[in-house]
């Protein structure tokens, strides 16, 4: 109840008055779609074929060789974790017996999502909490060692969750190229594109492996651009390396969703196949990605600053130097407890914050009370 409780918690956008409000080109596309739907009547199991279709243009480019030859199964997901189940399911009926890795930290549905489909997980290295840095090559040595040939390795497309760390251009670069060499397959869970560098940026790894690797698994999400979240809007795309090895791919997602969901809700796909297909929607929707991209970005760098103000030159670096919604900040499960308690300031007791719940005028504040329980 305190008035002034700044909630960095779940992970949705939050405008200036901490509202997760409905973005304007959603808005005008339910009214036109509000007039224009015909019929409330089934999808297919594999849901909205031409919201799957604009979306895997958006992600990998229309123009992309394997849409062309087309190579990619589609299956629109109840959200980003319908996608992640999806394929949990999907790697569990191939019958190969390999493991899925995920990196430490990760989202900490992960693990359930995908081992509740019957598949075995394992983690590999990714971010030390001490350092604060990402650990590329104990990742690598990792993977090296531990995972064989048709082993799927998880990765956060943009904006890592928990950390907001992410690997450079370069560390994408090698580790497509390491990929590729061990056999390893690719599956990017790309939940918060448009919200890290841009549009373009934020798929730049996951083009990066498409293009190394024969196979990839997508799991992207609409809940966060497109600020859907309840809507449960999301797709499953599988890069196959053959046309005849894709047929087989989209029956198996269509079969596997029949048994879990039978088929997704289409409102939400519905939206965003009416907002990409619109020359005009799609272009007012980038803008609004920009938006809201931007306030985080002016929100990181204020707490950035603000933290070095008082006197928290590290603290200011590593705030600085993550990207996305998120950031892990250095402190305790003790120092988070303490900064619920005392100062009525919420966040995951590993560290986890959510950039978009501050505001410019409770920033100093914030800053305060962090170094006040460090
Ligand atoms: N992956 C990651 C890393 C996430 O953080 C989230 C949402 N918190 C999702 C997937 C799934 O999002 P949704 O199911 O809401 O689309």
């Amino acid at each position: 109840p305190n008035p002034d409780k700044i909630d960095l918690g779940v992970g949705v956008y939050k405008d200036a008055q901490g509202r997760t409000t409905i973005l304007d080109t959603v808005k005008k596309a339910e009214r036109l779609w509000g007039v224009e739907e015909e019929t409330k009547s089934y999808v297919s199991t594999v849901g909205n074929k031409e919201f799957s279709q604009y979306l895997i243009g958006l992600i990998l480019g229309d123009d992309h060789p394997a849409i062309a030859a087309d190579r990619v199964a589609l299956c629109q997901a109840a959200g980003g974790s319908g996608a992640l189940r999806l394929a949990g399911e999907l790697i569990n009926a191939t019958g190969a017996n390999v493991k899925v890795w995920a990196p430490t930290p990760t989202w900490a549905n992960h693990f359930p999502l995908i081992e509740s489909a019957g598949v075995e997980m394992d983690s590999y290295p990714y971010f030390n909490k001490d350092t604060s840095t990402i650990e590329f090559d104990a990742m690598i040595e990792c993977l090296k060692a531990k995972a064989k040939a048709g082993d799927v390795v998880l990765l956060h497309g943009c904006c890592h969750n928990p950390t907001g760390a992410d690997l450079s251009d370069e560390q994408w670069d090698d580790l497509a190229a390491f990929l590729s060499s061990q056999g390893l397959v690719p599956f990017v869970d790309l939940a918060y594109f448009g919200l890290g560098r841009g549009l373009e940026e934020d798929v730049y790894g996951l083009r990066k492996v498409v293009a190394h690797c024969p196979e990839t698994l997508i799991a992207a999400s609409c809940s966060k651009n497109f600020a859907l979240y309840r809507e449960r809007t999301g797709l499953l795309a599988v890069v196959t390396n053959s046309a005849a090895v894709k047929e087989v791919t989209q029956s198996q997602l269509g079969a596997i969703q029949r048994k879990i969901i039978s088929m997704p809700p289409d409102h939400g796909a519905a939206i965003v196949a009416r907002i990409l297909g619109d020359e005009e929607l799609r272009g007012e929707w980038i803008a609004e990605v920009d938006m809201m991209r931007g306030r985080i970005l002016e929100l990181r760098a204020a707490l950035s600053k603000e933290l070095g103000v008082q006197g928290n030159e590290d603290m200011a670096r590593i705030v600085n130097s993550q990207t996305g919604m998120f950031s892990t900040l250095p402190i305790s499960k003790e120092q988070a407890e303490r900064l619920r308690a005392e100062h009525s300031i919420y966040m995951t007791n590993s560290g986890r914050v959510n950039i978009a719940g501050c505001n410019f005028n409770n920033i100093p504040r914030l800053a305060t009370c962090i170094l006040d329980v460090i």
